[in-house]
């Protein structure tokens, strides 16, 4: 009972039978009260010519005897001829067909003579109906009644056709009624009373308003099956998408997150399915990323805990002596083990837009030795040549500097990593030229440079080009995913180019670019 369907119909019927009932009752109403304006005025305009043809009539004869003669000779009101009227197909051969059977057809009976016009049979017309009496309809519907001086109807041209006796005469109201008054040297002597009379059932006019209403039935059934079907199909359209995603929604709640629904439309209901379908997605995504993050994490945090935990039993059966170089490397991989749970960490709060950053004026060349500071070292021992080329006149930025020193700290230690013993690294800031309002800082290595097929995923938490290499140079695959998170968190973008794959230009081996806004 509680459907949207159930209520829908509902509501679709009742209109439909709101419209049947308004149209049934109004448009035969409107209709037969025109009409009968329309007869008033066309009555009128008849009675202006009838009355001083009858005042003559009674100035001549003294006495209204005989003057049906006017009213039967007046070709407006009167009736067409009737069946008996004669006619072409009366005088016509095929009437007079008895006249041709064998007894009377011969030599000296010849049929023709019989035939034509002039054959009394059948030009029977009955003087005292007249021919319009004779008629099954009226001509039209206007009742013109002639009433002596002590008000007895002398004619009256509405008869009942059976026996032509003048029906009873009913009394329409006033306002449709109108009486012209025959005067004669000064004295009343008849009224001629004349209305609309559309309500005999022999009338053109009965016809009229009764094939109206009818139409207008006809018409009001056809539109509302038409309604009712439409009305099914749009019910259709609306209800089964809307069933189906609660079924998939139902499915999802239960852990079901591949279920979809299938998008018909365009209009609201095909965008909530398809926002529903994103939603689904989106979840299923989610899932997807948590298990894998989850899987990573234990990945990447079982090496470094395996090695401790087997180095310390050697230690402990004597296989392996307790030396302080022993004792170094292991704290060298409880460090990284820290250092992954720390960028973990500032990962996932940088992620959930939970990190505080402490915004600072600072002129970009300070942010960029800030950086470096740490570097210079491991550069010459690595005997790479680093280059800093920071624009003139570059407006202050105001950053969070240790985020924004760790993003360049984080480049340049890859760039450290990928680049062979000679190389050069070279970290520049400019003017974006692209956006005035923003600076590009640029990070370029000429190192062994990143397979295009890998370039879409470097920023991925944990993606390692080459996983062997970087593990050994105790890279996790969290750098990158760290930057893109720290830069965004500034409303800044990162990019990476390597053309070294492309030509074999060993002057470019990475180029990592991001975008700062200015203070
Ligand atoms: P981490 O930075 O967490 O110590 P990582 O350096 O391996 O580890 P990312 O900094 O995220 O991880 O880099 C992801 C991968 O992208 C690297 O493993 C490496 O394969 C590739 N990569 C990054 N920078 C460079 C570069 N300058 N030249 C060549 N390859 C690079
Ligand atoms: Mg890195």
């Amino acid at each position: 009972m509680r459907s949207i369907s159930f209520k829908l119909v509902g509501a679709f019927i009742l209109v439909i039978l709101l419209g049947m009932i308004s149209n049934s009752i109004i448009i035969p109403d409107l209709v037969s009260t025109f009409f009968n304006y329309y007869l008033i005025y066309t009555g009128n305009t008849m009675a202006n010519s009838l009355v001083p043809q009858l005042q003559s009539y009674y100035q001549e004869h003294g006495n209204w005897e005989g003057v049906n003669e006017i009213f039967f000779n007046n070709p407006l009101f009167m009736a067409e001829s009737g069946p008996n009227n004669g006619g072409p197909d009366n005088n016509g051969p095929i009437n007079n067909a008895p006249d041709l059977n064998p007894n009377t057809t011969g030599p000296n009976n010849p049929g023709p003579a019989n035939i034509g016009p002039n054959n009394p049979v059948h030009n029977i017309q009955n003087p005292e109906m007249g021919p319009w009496m004779a008629a099954p309809s009226r001509r039209i519907d206007i009742r013109f009644t002639l009433l002596d001086q002590n008000g007895d109807t002398v004619f009256d041209n509405v008869r009942d056709p059976n026996n032509n006796q003048i029906q009873q005469q009913r009394n329409p109201p006033e306002d449709q009624k109108k009486s012209y008054p025959i005067v004669v040297d000064n004295i009343t002597v008849g009224t001629l009373i004349v209305y609309g009379d559309p309500k005999d059932p022999m009338s053109p006019g009965f016809s009229f308003i009764e094939a109206t209403t009818r139409a207008t039935w006809i018409t009001t059934l056809i539109t509302a099956i038409l309604a009712v079907i439409l009305g099914i199909i749009i019910f259709r359209q609306i209800v089964s998408p809307l069933r189906q995603m609660t079924k998939a929604a139902q499915l999802i709640t239960q852990g079901d997150l591949s279920q979809r629904v299938v998008v018909t439309s365009k209009d609201e209901i095909g965008t909530l399915a398809t926002t529903f379908n994103q939603m689904a997605e989106t979840l299923e995504k989610n899932q997807q990323t948590r298990r894998n993050l989850t899987a990573d994490i234990a990945h990447e945090l079982r090496t470094p805990i395996s090695i401790i935990q087997a180095n310390l039993e050697a230690m402990l059966d004597g296989v392996l002596q307790t030396s302080p170089d022993e004792i170094a490397s292991l704290r060298d991989e409880s460090s990284l083990l820290a250092r992954l749970v720390d960028d973990l960490r500032l990962l996932s709060l940088a992620e959930a837009g939970q990190l505080k950053l402490v915004f600072s004026n600072i002129q970009v060349k300070t942010l960029l030795q800030k950086a470096l500071e740490p570097l210079y070292n491991q550069a010459e021992d690595q005997s790479i040549k680093i280059s800093l080329i920071v624009d003139e006149g570059l407006p202050d930025i105001e950053v969070d500097t240790d985020r924004i020193a760790m993003v360049i700290r984080n480049l340049l230690n890859n760039a450290f990593r990928y680049t062979p013993r000679g190389g050069e690294v070279t970290i520049s800031a400019r003017l974006n030229l692209e956006n005035n309002k923003q600076m590009v800082i640029e990070v370029t290595d000429t190192g062994i440079g990143i397979n295009p097929l890998d370039l879409p995923y470097v920023f991925d938490r944990f993606y390692r080009a080459d996983p062997s290499r970087s593990r050994s140079s105790g890279g996790t695959g969290i750098g990158l995913a760290i930057v893109k998170q720290l830069v965004e968190s500034h409303g800044g973008n990162v990019f990476v180019e390597s053309p070294i794959f492309k030509k074999s230009n060993v002057g470019y081996g990475t180029r990592f670019w991001f975008t700062l806004n200015y203070a």
